[in-house]
């Protein structure tokens, strides 16, 4: 069979071929040694879960050091055109270049690809070192906006001819110089959010909780504050859940109207009847309540969509919870044109680079999610079943070693046959 590239068909769904062509970058620092032991895993997995039927050709993709070695550019536009043109690729980190054009080759491609889901799920696997008391709590996903937000990159610094224009706007046109604590030294952000951002992040995430028939999607913001950009994202994500999947969710808006229409008691009663048609509760919470609850009371969030830097937070506190900083996978989406980028969360950890020592687990898993968005749910499943076997056991690497009893320290490489051993 020849390989071929995954394509988006019509309908809107992604058409996996069996022999796909998936780009990678190997990335930076750690990368080689964490895409090495990741990759030897995947392959073994498809391997034994499909026997030889079905198989990933890999492609190498430029970005990063090497690239800027090879080409002079730290992300050409090669790299781009061909991420783009093949729908599916897998990174592992990448240096954030000092000076020069880019800020930072990750937001780069989430741009230019639109990938306007960072996608963080965040559960414990047994045994993973924790600092909270029953990490087993916590399960859930993070939709975290991608696009939009204070993230936008729209600030000027105090003291430019930007930021004096800027402020000349807000005082004469707008009225709103008063609001500036210290006008003349005061550096400015913008933050957009916008109807269509909030609508698309909220309707991926509802269709994922629905796809799972997971029990709730809770909005995160910080809307009393913030209440035309936060305040809207939440009432917009209300409104789309009600609008495009009425039958299928309950929405704590609809509680509020059934309660000052009906009273309180039908109003709960209402929301006890959804509950028990399996339909998908749909609340929000504010975004500081949500980081206390993810400590107090994890158990009660399945899916969260938030904004961009909410999600920022959230998604490392929340990995943290479950001692999952290294071992936390993600990906950046956009589920419209089919395009994602499966990353590691962690950084490229340069000391440690070419000593075979760190933890593959977050691109491994990175790399888990993309079976899992491919369809090859069953090789994502055995990989995950081995890789929890593997750490139960207390076979582990450097960073998990330090802080277990009676653990095994393992190399990269040793850890990756380990897993491999124990695919069923
Ligand atoms: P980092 O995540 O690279 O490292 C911080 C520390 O975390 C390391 O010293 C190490 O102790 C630990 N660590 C990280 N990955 C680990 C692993 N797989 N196994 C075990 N321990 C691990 O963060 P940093 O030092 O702030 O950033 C270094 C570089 O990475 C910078 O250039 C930064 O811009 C870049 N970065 C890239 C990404 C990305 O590509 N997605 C993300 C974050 C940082």
């Amino acid at each position: 069979m020849t390989p071929q590239k995954i394509t988006m068909g019509p309908d809107g769904l992604l058409k996996v071929p069996d022999f796909p062509i998936v780009p990678f970058i190997e990335g930076d620092g750690i990368g080689p040694d964490v895409w090495a032991a990741s990759k030897m895993i995947l392959d073994a997995a498809v391997e034994k879960t499909y026997g030889g039927t079905r198989k990933i050709e890999w492609k190498e993709i430029l970005a990063g050091e090497k690239a800027y070695k090879q080409t002079g550019e730290w992300l050409p536009a090669e790299t781009l055109d061909i991420a783009r043109e093949y729908l599916v690729s897998i990174k592992g980190p990448l240096t954030t270049p000092v000076g020069g054009g880019i800020r930072s080759l990750n937001v780069a491609l989430r741009q230019e690809l639109d990938l306007y889901v960072c996608l963080r799920p965040v559960k414990w696997y047994k045994g993973v070192p924790s600092p909270v008391l029953r990490p087993e709590n916590t399960n859930m996903v993070i939709f975290r906006e991608n696009t939009e937000d204070i993230y936008a990159g729209i600030e000027w610094a105090a003291g430019t001819p930007e930021a004096k224009k800027l402020l000349d706007f807000l005082t004469n046109e707008l009225g709103a110089g008063k609001k500036i604590r210290f006008p003349e030294t005061s550096a400015f952000g913008i933050k957009p959010v916008s109807k269509e951002g909030s609508e698309r992040l909220v309707r991926s995430a509802l269709k994922y909780a629905l796809e799972r028939k997971l029990p709730s999607l809770t909005l995160v913001h910080k809307g009393n504050i913030m209440k035309f950009t936060e305040g809207a994202f939440k009432q917009w994500g209300y409104d789309v859940a009600e609008r495009e999947f009425g039958d299928q969710v309950y929405t704590w808006g609809q509680w509020e109207k059934a309660k000052k229409t009906q009273g309180e008691e039908e109003a709960n009663s209402r929301m006890k009847k959804a509950e028990a048609q399996g339909k998908l509760i749909v609340k929000d919470v504010i975004a500081d309540n949500f980081l206390q609850q993810l400590l107090l009371a994890p158990q009660d969030y399945s899916v969260v969509a938030t904004l961009n830097l909410n999600g920022d937070y959230i998604s490392d506190a929340a990995a943290a919870s479950v001692g999952g900083i290294g071992i936390s996978p993600g990906a950046n989406i956009n589920y419209i044109t089919g395009h994602a980028v499966f990353e590691a969360t962690h950084g490229t950890a340069p000391r440690f680079a070419n000593t075979n020592t760190m933890n593959p687990s977050s691109l491994l898993l990175s790399g888990v999610m993309m079976l899992e968005y491919m369809g090859w749910q069953e090789a994502a499943d055995s990989i995950e079943k081995a890789l929890a076997e593997t750490i139960m056991r207390k076979r582990v690497t450097i960073d998990f070693y330090n802080l277990m009893n009676d653990a095994t320290l393992l190399k990269t490489s040793e850890f990756a046959q380990e897993v491999v051993k124990a695919l069923a």
